[in-house]
């Protein structure tokens, strides 16, 4: 295994730039960028049997269920550590039971995050990216992303204030431009990487 490098959590609401920001912030300190989200997706698309059990979920901006999501992100981030010796985690976790799950597991064979990074961005403006980004993701009509958010607001949110106890949340105002989002989030991980 190679020296330890940066292990984080990014946990931000639909619109908030998280997957582009992930990118930017893996790049940066040399970690693999794991998105269970596009995970999903890729295996959706690749008609998979994963893929048929979770293409509801993903379709109707629900949460998929978590011992599906808990088999995908360790069988990742165990690849990534061996690899690099960390990794930035992208859309995990969703719940509050996957965030005490996952210490349980990552403290036992010694994976446990250093940092948590949370993306704040006013709902008007999540809306108005999610309706306007393009994608053509079939989550993105309206409909769909109201629900998404209201899940992320019931669902996840609260999830930040388990790792604001445990002391390693960093917030970071994502309402600006992206590359100022990227440069605030990597000094604040600077700061936290071993
Ligand atoms: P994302 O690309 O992060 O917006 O995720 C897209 C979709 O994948 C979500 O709306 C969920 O259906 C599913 N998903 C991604 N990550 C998780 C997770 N940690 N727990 C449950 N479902 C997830």
């Amino acid at each position: 295994m190679t020296a330890r490098r940066l292990r984080a959590l990014l946990i931000a609401p639909p619109g908030a730039g998280k997957g582009t920001q992930a990118k930017a912030i893996a790049a940066h300190f040399g970690v693999p960028h794991i998105s269970t989200g596009d995970v999903f997706r890729r295996e959706v698309d690749a008609g998979t049997d994963l893929g048929k059990e979770v293409s509801g979920y993903l379709v109707r901006g629900d949460l998929v269920p978590d011992p599906i999501v808990g088999d995908i992100v360790w069988r990742a981030v165990q690849e990534a550590v061996a690899e690099t010796g960390g990794y930035l985690l992208d859309g995990f976790p969703r719940t509050r039971a996957q965030a005490e799950v996952a210490y349980e597991v990552a403290k036992e064979r010694g994976l446990t995050a250093d940092a948590v990074v949370t993306f704040d961005v006013r709902r008007e403006v999540l809306m108005g990216r999610l309706l306007h980004r393009g994608e053509g993701r079939p989550d993105d009509d309206e409909t769909t992303i109201r629900h998404r958010l209201d899940v992320y607001d019931a669902q996840t949110a609260p999830v930040l204030e388990y790792y604001v106890g445990r002391g390693i949340l960093v917030r970071v105002d994502a309402d600006r431009p992206i590359e100022d989002v990227t440069a605030a989030a990597i000094a604040a991980l600077e700061g936290r990487a071993p």
